[in-house]
């Protein structure tokens, strides 16, 4: 189904201000200062312009659904939402969080709340940053299943993919109050070539950093080498804060004017005071020891719990990175290393 992209925007626009089923659109828009073309999501307003293809957002799907700082009891009412322009990357991270907040014998009232009550565009990346590895972690720059709706663009037109029911009755709406094309064979073709040459980029531009997918081995390297790595980390916690995948909580009870309130915030296994109990006992001390935690729970614990590896390469830590780390180099470094040992 062809859709012209500018219709496809107002169609989104009037539904935002309808407000009947969906009460708010969110979708990539860049930033305020000229000479930045990073792109963050916001609510979709009459001034702002989404910009759908691209690459990722400096801020992960993540802080939609699995908010900074949000109370978790009593829970607040979730909007339904549409969030569009959400990259192949996001959207496996989100399926690392279904696996962790939305399963049988524990449920996370409040991401499952957000998680059912937004529905999702993905849209295909025509461009890469200089971070992105998702092709290292068994991804690509486009969504294959997972999703709502799906957006190729074609010139001034989205190919437009329904994933799901709920997809599907969106596009009906879609159908109803614009004017829709069939796409031809020549044009999904097109998406092809066009999903064919950002993979190419992709691979060109993380040739340095070859993987084996022995990850286990990163657990067999010895404290020196996770030191030197870790040399310029200074604890920050941006990585784990800024990655789609990493969920690690503190529940506070606060008190309001007439109720007591449970508050959850991201917590940072980077940080001095993760898991201290009583006594100030932690069980990684060091510095070296909890950035060493970081990669094993990407590829160690979370592959041991969910059967996935823990990173979607979207290489946000990468350039949020206070020491200016490279998390593809450091998986490149001691994986070699290991492998070399063996
Ligand atoms: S990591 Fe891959 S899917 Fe994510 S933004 Fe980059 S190219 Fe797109
Ligand atoms: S570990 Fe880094 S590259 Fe991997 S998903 Fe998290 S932020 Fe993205
Ligand atoms: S962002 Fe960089 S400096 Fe900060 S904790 Fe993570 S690895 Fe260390």
């Amino acid at each position: 189904m062809l859709i012209n992209i500018q219709d496809f925007i107002e169609f989104l626009r009037k539904t935002a201000q309808q407000g009947d089923q969906i009460s708010q659109v969110v979708v990539p828009v860049r930033s305020e200062y000229a000479d930045d073309t990073h792109t963050f999501f916001r609510p979709l307003t009459e001034s702002n312009t989404p910009l759908f293809n691209s690459y990722r957002t400096v801020d992960p799907a993540k802080f939609l659904l699995y908010l900074p700082r949000e109370q978790v009891f009593p829970a607040e009412q979730t909007k339904n939402r549409i969030l569009a322009g959400v990259k192949a990357c996001d959207l496996k991270a989100l399926e690392l969080l279904d696996a962790a907040l939305l399963y049988d014998q524990f449920t996370d009232p409040a991401y499952k709340q957000w998680r059912d009550s937004t529905l999702i565009i993905t849209s295909d990346c025509d461009d890469i940053s200089s971070s992105c590895h998702c092709n290292l972690v068994n991804g690509q720059p486009f969504a294959e299943n997972g999703y709502d709706l799906n957006l190729s663009q074609i010139k001034n037109d989205f190919l437009i993919t329904v994933g799901s029911d709920r997809g599907d009755k969106l596009l009906d709406r879609i159908k109803s109050e614009i004017k829709t094309r069939k796409a031809s064979e020549s044009q999904r073709m097109q998406v092809e070539k066009q999903r064919k040459r950002i993979i190419e980029r992709l691979t060109g531009q993380n040739k340095p950093y070859s993987r084996s997918s022995h990850y286990e081995k990163l657990r067999t390297i010895d404290p020196a080498p996770w030191q030197d790595e870790s040399m310029t980390c200074i604890g920050c916690g941006a990585c784990t804060h800024i990655c789609p995948t990493c969920y690690c909580l503190i529940l506070n009870d606060e008190s309001k004017a007439d109720q007591f309130i449970k508050q959850r915030s991201f917590d940072s296994c980077q940080y001095n005071g993760y898991a201290r109990v009583a006594g100030g006992a932690t069980p990684r001390p060091s510095m070296t020891e909890r950035f060493r935690n970081r990669y094993l729970c990407k590829f160690d614990y979370m592959v041991h719990n969910f059967e996935k590896i823990g990173c979607t390469g979207c290489g946000r830590c990468t350039q949020a990175c206070a020491g200016e780390i490279d998390f593809r180099q450091v998986v490149h470094n001691l994986q070699n290393m290991a492998i070399a040992v063996q």
